[in-house]
């Protein structure tokens, strides 16, 4: 009887619990629908506000799927380029696979920006959201980048370099790094290059205001007129062409340009004339010693005769520049000699250190507007002559050029001579005490240096006409 009892005690218990079990579920399950709605509800407010700003009749197909935790959206138009929609779709994936352990959203979209009135920038946006639970609410968590795409169409035509540079001098900076680029990947694939194969490059128009590009977020692909070397196109970081092109089709806003410290006081040592392998090569301990990368204006001869100095010059992080090939007014000299007084200096710095010269001074500052226009570097005068030149005593260059440095100055100074190498423990001391940090030339002017143009100081940049 009493066993009876029991069971049947346990038998309503094991109901009760069945059924509280159900309530319980019931209960739960209102909850999570409830959530479930809220969610959706957070998903279509998302959609909404991050389309609101694209133009409807663009984007007129969409694609959904779930991965996961992870929903994801995806918006392009109708007419849209298959690459692009494939682009669009391998970037939407790969985030959303990256988000599939979250409660989260992945949404997509082709987002147009007019730069000017012939260019667009096209961008392929893929933004996460991530689902917070307190707050039923999403809370934005980035933009995926890696795989974005920017394409730039000129009336959905191919773009063309001229649609993005500004200027000849634009063009003509962006062509020496593309030139000093093939000769190195041209280079890499033999031992040494003959000066036929630098000559073809250096004077070869391969590439034009007119080459076909395409635009990335962190480089530029340039397609050349004709193949060089059997190369028919080359990727140019956008870091280093930066302030030659438009700055709005940049889509990775943080590859800004390398600029100075405003707080601070900088000047720009330069030597000129060598390398030799006495006084050159005591300067470059020196430098070593007090941790001051400087700029050398070097001749081509002069590195013909010492090529492990200039190797050591780019080796230790110096700066190097071109200071024509014999020294020589070009004022006064024919077109023809001026380009081969640059072409053999160019030759030289290459085939010693592998780098081409991005900055030019001209022999006694002597220039003019069609000298300027032949060479197509930057050119780099000075305002603070140290005058090491005529005088024998390493106190005066010293004073000389203490009196009258200021914030931004290019200081000249030739490291063929003993007594000028001599004085720059004294002055780098005495600046250094006024404030003064030590930069090269191309820091100074960050980097955005162009040709046609010549630099006496970071304020004092002249035009040529
Ligand atoms: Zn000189």
């Amino acid at each position: 009887m009493e066993k009876k009892l029991l069971l049947l005690s346990i038998l309503c218990a094991l109901i009760l619990a069945l059924l509280m079990g159900v309530i319980y579920k019931y209960l739960m399950n209102q909850e999570y629908l409830k959530e479930q709605n809220n969610f959706e509800e957070q998903v279509e407010k998302i959609i909404e506000s991050e389309l609101l700003e694209q133009d409807k009749n663009q984007i007129d197909q969409s694609k959904r799927g779930d991965n996961q935790y992870n929903k994801y959206y995806m918006f392009h138009s109708k007419t849209e380029n298959k690459n692009t929609i494939n682009e669009l779709e391998a970037q939407t994936k790969a985030a959303s696979q990256q988000m599939k352990g979250f409660r989260s959203i992945i949404i997509s979209y082709v987002d147009e920006e007019k730069v000017n009135d012939t260019i667009v920038n096209r961008n392929l946006v893929t933004k996460k959201y991530i689902w917070d639970k307190k707050a039923k609410s999403f809370n934005y968590s980035g933009k995926v980048i890696e795989l974005s795409e920017i394409l730039l169409y000129k009336n959905r035509n191919e773009p063309r370099l001229k649609d993005i540079i500004n200027d000849e001098a634009d063009f003509l900076a962006i062509k020496r790094i593309v030139q000093e680029q093939v000769l190195n990947i041209h280079a890499s694939s033999k031992y040494t290059l003959d000066d036929e194969e630098i000559n073809y490059v250096l004077a070869n128009d391969f590439l034009t205001n007119n080459s076909k590009i395409t635009i990335y977020p962190n480089t530029l692909e340039v397609f050349f007129d004709k193949e060089v070397f059997g190369i028919k196109k080359m990727s140019i970081s956008i870091e280093k062409i930066l302030p030659f092109i438009n700055p709005k089709i940049v889509s990775d806003k943080d590859v800004l340009k390398k600029e100075l410290d405003t707080s601070k006081k900088y000047v720009a040592l330069t030597f000129d004339d060598g390398p030799n392998d006495t006084s050159t090569i005591k300067l470059l301990e020196k430098l070593k010693k007090e941790n001051i990368k400087a700029t050398f204006f070097v001749l081509g001869q002069m590195v013909d005769r010492n090529p492990e100095v200039a190797k050591q010059i780019v080796r230790e992080g110096h700066e190097i520049g071109s200071h024509s090939y014999t020294h020589p007014d070009l004022t006064q000299l024919h077109p023809k000699e001026i380009k081969e007084e640059v072409l053999k200096t160019d030759k030289a710095v290459f085939h010693a250190t592998g780098v081409l010269p991005k900055i030019f001074r001209p022999p006694y500052g002597a220039i003019n507007g069609s000298v300027a226009q032949i060479i197509g570097l930057p050119i780099i005068q000075w305002n603070v002559d140290s005058e090491d030149w005529k005088v024998s005593n390493k106190e005066l260059i010293v004073n000389k050029v203490v009196q009258t440095v200021e914030h931004g100055s290019i200081i000249l100074i030739h490291d063929i001579h003993e007594i000028s190498v001599d004085s720059i423990p004294d002055m780098v001391n005495h600046l250094r005490k006024n404030g003064y940090e030590f930069v090269t030339v191309s820091e100074l002017l960050s980097y955005s240096q162009k040709p046609l143009n010549q630099y006496f100081g970071i304020n004092d940049n002249r035009k040529f006409k």
